[in-house]
């Protein structure tokens, strides 16, 4: 296959992409069509390299608004209607859903995707389908996938034999969610067992951290600790972190150290974060009423 007439980042001129066996073999100024090869003109449009999407949820995506509205926006109160709504949940419902969302996604120019699949399910559902789907389209789309403990790890009913469990069945990513988790003792309890878990079976690790506008919720500083004192190091990813925004900066001083030198990786989420984030935090300096003062 030829691609011509396109640009490439950072370069003026238009260039010619020649692609044979599924690779890029030559990139040149001007390639001259081999017989009989399929030919693309770019028409000066930028070819870039695949998206990657490091975190979406795709058991649980293009379900808004069943069985309600999350009319509080916020995340446990979204916790809370997916906790629902996970209860209709079938296999290929959700293969259906996943795949949609992927091709929606492809069609975009995402190549690279990690989802996060919750297992605080006692029939693993939407596991199960979504190693199916991760299959299904391997042609077109890598997709990893995270066992992820939505309703915590030792906050669920058989919490650690549902993530062992997802880590036979063959996941990518040991995940964890230790802000949900009942208290501080489980928080870390809970992200002790899943480095554990990440390390018997030879698996990269990223865990929800902090995702709450509580400076006092500080799992980060364990995440960090557990990826340097075990290696893992940059297969550990902490996504969202939102605490940090809250933290003090006498803390948050201390914490940037040990945040170097464990090397990890992070996933902001802007998009949800920003809606999700602060609701609950009074805005300073609001006007507020006389009469609204009592
Ligand atoms: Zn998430």
């Amino acid at each position: 296959m030829l691609i011509q007439n396109v640009h490439i980042e950072n370069q003026t001129a238009l260039k010619s992409i020649r692609i044979e066996n599924g690779l890029i073999t030559a990139i040149e100024s001007h390639l001259e069509p081999q017989q009989n090869e399929k030919i693309i003109d770019g028409q000066q449009q930028l070819a870039l390299p695949p998206f990657v999407d490091p975190h979406v949820h795709l058991d649980s995506t293009l379900t808004a608004g069943q069985p309600e509205w999350n009319e509080s926006g916020t995340l446990f109160d979204g916790i809370r209607i997916w906790s629902e709504r996970k209860k209709a949940l079938t296999h290929q419902d959700v293969k259906d859903r996943a795949l949609k969302a992927l091709k929606m996604q492809a069609s975009h120019g995402v190549q690279f995707v990690r989802s996060h699949v919750d297992v605080t399910d006692p029939e693993l559902v939407a596991l199960k389908a979504l190693i199916e789907v991760r299959e299904e389209a391997k042609d077109w789309m890598t997709l990893q996938l995270v066992a992820f403990p939505q309703e915590g790890i030792l906050s669920f009913p058989n919490g650690k034999a549902l993530m062992t469990k997802s880590a036979q069945l063959g996941v990518d990513a040991i995940g964890a969610i230790p802000h949900f988790e009942f208290n501080r003792e489980y928080a870390v309890e809970s992200l002790k067992f899943a480095f554990e878990l990440a390390q018997e079976y030879d698996l990269l690790f990223d865990a929800h951290t902090d995702e709450i506008d509580d400076p006092n919720s500080r799992s980060l500083e364990t995440v960090a600790t557990l990826a340097l004192e075990t290696g893992m190091k940059d297969k550990v990813t902490a996504s969202h972190t939102t605490a940090m925004g809250c933290y003090n900066d006498a803390y948050m001083y201390k914490l940037m150290r040990l945040l170097k030198m464990a090397d990890l990786n992070f996933t902001a989420n802007p998009l949800v974060n920003l809606f999700l984030g602060g609701v609950l935090i009074p805005i300073p300096n609001a006007a507020v009423s006389p009469e609204s003062r009592n």
